[in-house]
Order: structure tokens, then C-alpha cells, then sequence
């Protein structure tokens, strides 16, 4: 359990000025919460006098307990029935909003809550709920579905919750809602909390709450001092390198990555598992049943990255983390606000790290204006850090098994080692290189942030990087051995061991490797004649030297344009007023239609087979 995880604003009264009765707080105090937080200490008071309520905070303000806690005092014990409805988004968060409010009841003798979401025995749950119930927290769909049975009965509810009411109508519940709220006695009292405030919302609120108090916090994770803010130019096609660096770089070992799309959440995870990092994603298309082994796997550490969409995260509880890594800038400033607030909590510092693509610039921009601080911009760790840091950690974690002992039954492994003639030295290096999952430079440290001085030819020249794929002797991240690896059906580990990178690098000409390329006119007629590599397709481009066009140039702009990966690219040969590329004959009709009447280094060009 986390405490003192809340950021007071000011100092707000204490729990026993709140005028709550001695089992709550004594409860309170079991829990080791000293202080209310801001929304506690508006909402609990507005709640208790029994007006409707509207509250808005950010996820992990601590509004399970402010408007559990009232519910609490408003319960009687002796009457049988449901007296207070909770409705929460998803099975997570019900049992963990009932477990909550349980641990605040603790001294409540004979207080009955029950959690009834989808996915869990509904004969179970109309046992339970027969037996007598005084508070039920449930999924909407659930609920429904218990109501239409008729084995939940609402004519002596109250009190009715609706908590993450936004994710709740992001997931499509609104007919549900509708329907449970006009099911339910007239004169209860409805309490409604959000971290945003939707047109959805309001329409519900209109329609459903009677003269609603609003509680509005949301200022205090903007001045967070706890998170170090910092951002990375990063070309797109280097954010999971960029990514994986900073991971190993800073020692992340939970943490939440954010991303705005589905398909990317997919798309990073797949990245991530690839290099050897334990991570999951999670997004709405995941149902109930997978997005819990997703949550308890994080919580349990067992994976240690968590990929998700904002939609997704908002209503997870984890807190605590070491950092969030935002791999895209959010859309809306807000979501930049609550994503950073999941790191930092405690008084631990968390770390909030944004990869900015050069289109991404000015929504940085936006979000610095926004929040009032001064994204810091930091530097990308090179590989010669990245190389040090997991030294560093081999070496300790070396020390810490020696010192644990148990190593007796290991030791003739060494011997047998020397028998093969190999010295100790090389035995050490061997398992070093093998246990830290280091082995070649993939990416070239230059090649990872893009520049602000190139202007126009950015575009292209992201094109030219070779970061679409890795091979499969890269780096592993040293977390664990690589499973299964997809079948191999990625390009990039049939192209084989990282040691052709380099070489293949060379091939393609960029920049580091012009010389293979550069124009040789006078012996070059000859070659000019002889027929493409088998599988090839010679182009004519109207470009050439008087243009100052090179190689790179020309790997940047097909790749960029026809979506083909730089290095399938073949030969280029560079003459005065044009020039002749292969390109795998599969790709040359792409790369013919989207080069022609396209530019490069801002020249139009001409493009077509060469003859
Ligand atoms: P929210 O619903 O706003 O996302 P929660 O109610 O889940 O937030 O609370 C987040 C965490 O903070 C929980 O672990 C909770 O036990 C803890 N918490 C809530 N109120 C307090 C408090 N006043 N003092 C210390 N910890 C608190
Ligand atoms: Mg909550």
C-alpha cells in the first residue's frame, strides 16, 4: 500500500475534522493515512451533506475513499439490503474500489460489500448476494445483468456511485448506465467522479444529478516537483532503441509506456519482447479476462513494461513506478499531465521521459505552456554508456551471488572449461558478453536524434536509417533469454547475425561508406552496360553530381517514399546529370510511382527503367 501519496495543495484539515465517526478512523490510521488529499477533503464533506456531487481528479488522488468513506457512514448495518451502488468500469478496479472501502470498514461490524463483474461465476455472485449485501460495487454490464434476473434489488439504495464515469462511457456503457440510473429510487443521492470532464459526462450529469456540487482538482500534479521532465529529439524510427537505452540507462524496472494508438501499443510491445524486455500492453480491444492477467502480471513484477493507450491506463491503478516513457507526445495536454502523474508518487522522484520526433516538436511546445514547465531536453545515452551501466550491473550482481554462496555445486563448471583449453580471462568475457546481452552496436550513436538545423530534408533523411529492423543477435537487453522468436519471420533475423550490418551498411552507402558509391565515369561505362544483380531492377533517376546529390540522398528519398527498407537498395551509381539505382525488381513499380514528379534535396526529378 502506498501512503502519503497524495500532494496536498496546502494543509487540509485532518481526517477527524472531517467529523468522521471513530471506526472509519481508526481504520484511517490502520491504512496510514494522515492527511485527506484535496478531493477527500472538498468531496467528503459535500458528499456527507447529501447533495449530488460531481469530482474531478486525476487518477490516484485518492477519490475511492472520498466518496467511499461517506458511503460508509451513510450504511445501516441492521437493514438488510443494498443500500449503496458502485459502478466501476472494469473487474480491476471493482474489486479494487471493494477492497478498498472493506479495508476503510474494517471496524464495521457486519458490513457486507460485494464486488459482481462479467467473467466470474454468476451463480456465485447470487449466493452471495442472497445472503444479504450492504454495499455492491460492480461493472455496469454485470449489474445489468443481475437486474434483469431480478436477484439485485435497488428499491433501498441511497447512494450511487458512478467512479471513472469518463472510462466507463469511453468503453461504451452509456446505455447500460442510462438504464441503471433510471432504475434506481428517486431520492438517492448520485455522486459522479472523473479525471476529465467529456460532453458525455455532462449530458449525464444534466439528466441524472439533481443541483450537483462540482469538485475540481486538478492542479496539484502540474507542480509536481517529484518527476524529473525530461525529452529526447528522436528520429521515429529510433524511439524503441532511444527507449530501451533510457530503460537500461536509469534502471527502470516498472514502468509505463504511452503511446496514442492501439496498433502502436501492439506494435512496441512486439518490438520490446524481441529485445528481451518483459513487457505487455494494453489497450481497449483486450478483453476483461486478458487485461487482468496483463495488470496482475505487472503488479507482481513479472513484467516490468506496460505499454497502453491513455484511454486504457486511466483507470488502472499503478503508482509508484519508477517512470513513464511517453513514446509519443499526447494530443491533448491533459493526457501529457496525467501520464507523468503516474511516476513520482511517495516522495520517491519518477522519471517522466517524452521521445520527440521532429513533428512533435510543437506539442511539446503546447504542453510546456500548458503545464509551466520547462521540459528539460536531455541527452541520449551512447552505447559506450549503455555498455558501462550493464558492466557496472554484471559486476554486482556477480558479487551478490558469490556472497549468497550455494555456488559449490557450479564449480567444476570452470574446470571443465580449462580443460578445454580456453584461459579464465576468456571464460569471464565469454559469460559476461552472454549474460549482459551485449553484443554489437546496431545503431550507430549519430543515428538515433534528428537535428534541428537540416530543415526540409528531414523527412528523407529518416528514410535513409536503417532502424526498421534489428537482427536477432542484438541486444537482448539482458533481461532473459529471448523465447521463441516469432517463427523468424521478420526480415531482419533472416538476414542473419548483426555482424553484416555493418557490411551491409556499406552496400547500401550511407553516409559513413560513400566511397563503394562515388561516381567512377571512366571505368564506369563499363559497368554501366553490364546487367543488374539477378532480382534487380536498374532505375534511371534524372539527378546527378551537378545537382549534389549522393547516395544517402537517394536511399533516403526511395526508402522514405516507397516504403521499401533502405538497405534492399542496390547499387548506385552517380553521373553527372543522372543516375542509376537498383531496387529489388518486386519493388520497382512502387518505387516508380512514388518517386515520379517527387524531389530530392528539393530538385524535381524524373525517374523511370533504364534501358
Ligand atoms: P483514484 O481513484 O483517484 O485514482 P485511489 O482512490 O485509487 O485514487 O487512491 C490511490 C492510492 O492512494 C491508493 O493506494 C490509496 O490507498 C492511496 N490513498 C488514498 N487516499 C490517501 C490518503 N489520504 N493518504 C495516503 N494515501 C492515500
Ligand atoms: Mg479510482
Amino acid at each position: 500500500m502506498t501512503t502519503e501519496t497524495i500532494e496536498t495543495i496546502e494543509d487540509f484539515e485532518t481526517f477527524a475534522d472531517l467529523g468522521l465517526s471513530e471506526n472509519i478512523l481508526k481504520a484511517l490510521t490502520e491504512m496510514g493515512f494522515t492527511k485527506p488529499s484535496p478531493i477527500q477533503a472538498q468531496g467528503i464533506p459535500a458528499v456527507m451533506l447529501g447533495s449530488d456531487v460531481i469530482g474531478q481528479a486525476q487518477t490516484g488522488t485518492g477519490k475511492t475513499a472520498a466518496f467511499g468513506i461517506p458511503v460508509l457512514e451513510r450504511i445501516d448495518v441492521t437493514n438488510n439490503a443494498v443500500q449503496a451502488l458502485i459502478l466501476c468500469p472494469t473487474r480491476e478496479l471493482a474489486v479494487q474500489v471493494s477492497e478498498e472501502i472493506g479495508r476503510l470498514a474494517k471496524f464495521q461490524r457486519g458490513l457486507k460489500i460485494e464486488a459482481i463483474y462479467g467473467g466470474d461465476s454468476i451463480d456465485r455472485q447470487i449466493r452471495s448476494l442472497k445472503k444479504g449485501v450492504h454495499i455492491v460495487v460492480g461493472t455496469p454490464g454485470r449489474v445489468m445483468d443481475h437486474m434483469q434476473r431480478r436477484t439485485l434489488k435497488f428499491d433501498e439504495v441511497r447512494m450511487m456511485v458512478l467512479d471513472e464515469a469518463d472510462e466507463m462511457l469511453d468503453m461504451g456503457f452509456r446505455e447500460d448506465i442510462e438504464s441503471i440510473l433510471a432504475d434506481m429510487p428517486e431520492d438517492r443521492q448520485t455522486i459522479l467522479f472523473s479525471a476529465t470532464m467529456s460532453k458525455p459526462i455532462m449530458s449525464i450529469t444534466k439528466r441524472f444529478l439533481n443541483d450537483p456540487v462540482l469538485i475540481k482538482v486538478v492542479r496539484n500534479e502540474l507542480t509536481n516537483v517529484n518527476i524529473e521532465q525530461v525529452c529526447f529529439e528522436v528520429k521515429p524510427q529510433a524511439k524503441v532503441e532511444v527507449m530501451t537505452r533510457l530503460i537500461d540507462m536509469y534502471h527502470l524496472k516498472s514502468l509505463l509506456v504511452f503511446c496514442n494508438t492501439k496498433r502502436k501499443v501492439d506494435e512496441i510491445v512486439e518490438e520490446l519482447q524481441l529485445r528481451g524486455y518483459a513487457s505487455e500492453g494494453i489497450h481497449g480491444d483486450l478483453r476483461q479476462q486478458q487485461r487482468s492477467n496483463v495488470m496482475s502480471k505487472f503488479k507482481a513484477g513479472v513484467t516490468t513494461i506496460l505499454v497502453a493507450t491513455d484511454v486504457a491506463a486511466r483507470g488502472i491503478d499503478v503508482s509508484g513506478l519508477d517512470g513513464v516513457i511517453n513514446y509519443d507526445i499526447p494530443l491533448d495536454e491533459e493526457y501529457y499531465v496525467h501520464r507523468i502523474g503516474r511516476t513520482g508518487r511517495a516522495g520517491m522522484s519518477g522519471k517522466a521521459f517524452s521521445l520527440v520526433a521532429r513533428d512533435e516538436k510543437f506539442r511539446l511546445k503546447t504542453i510546456e505552456n500548458y503545464t509551466k514547465v520547462k521540459i528539460e531536453k536531455g541527452v541520449i545515452p551512447s552505447y559506450e554508456d549503455i555498455v558501462g551501466v550493464r558492466k557496472a550491473r554484471f559486476v554486482e550482481s556477480i558479487s551478490a551471488s558469490i556472497q549468497e554462496g550455494d555456488t559449490d555445486l557450479y564449480q567444476d563448471v570452470l574446470e571443465m572449461l580449462r580443460h578445454s583449453g580456453f584461459t579464465t580471462e576468456q571464460i569471464v568475457a565469454a559469460l559476461a558478453k552472454q549474460i549482459m546481452g551485449v553484443q554489437k552496436n546496431e545503431y550507430a550513436d549519430t543515428n538515433l536524434a534528428w537535428e534541428e538545423r537540416r530543415g526540409g530534408e528531414g523527412r528523407r533523411e529518416g528514410g535513409s536509417d536503417r532502424f526498421e529492423r534489428r537482427s536477432s543477435g542484438g541486444s537482448t537487453g539482458g533481461r532473459f533469454e529471448r523465447g521463441s522468436r516469432d517463427g523468424g519471420s521478420r526480415e531482419g533475423d533472416r538476414r542473419g547475425p548483426s555482424s553484416d550490418r555493418f557490411a551491409s551498411r556499406e552496400r547500401t552507402g550511407s553516409s559513413e561508406s560513400r566511397a563503394p558509391r562515388e561516381p567512377r565515369e571512366r571505368d564506369g561505362e563499363a559497368k554501366r552496360t553490364a546487367a543488374p544483380e539477378a532480382g534487380m531492377t536498374r532505375l534511371f533517376l534524372s539527378l546527378g553530381r551537378k545537382d549534389h546529390i549522393m547516395p544517402r540522398d537517394i536511399v533516403g528519398a526511395i526508402a522514405g517514399e516507397a516504403n521499401i527498407p533502405g538497405k534492399t537498395i542496390g547499387a548506385i551509381d552517380i553521373y553527372d546529370k543522372f543516375t542509376f539505382v537498383d531496387v529489388p525488381e518486386r519493388d520497382a513499380r512502387t518505387v516508380l510511382r512514388a518517386m515520379d514528379g517527387n524531389t530530392i534535396k528539393g530538385k524535381a526529378v524524373q525517374i523511370d527503367i533504364a534501358k
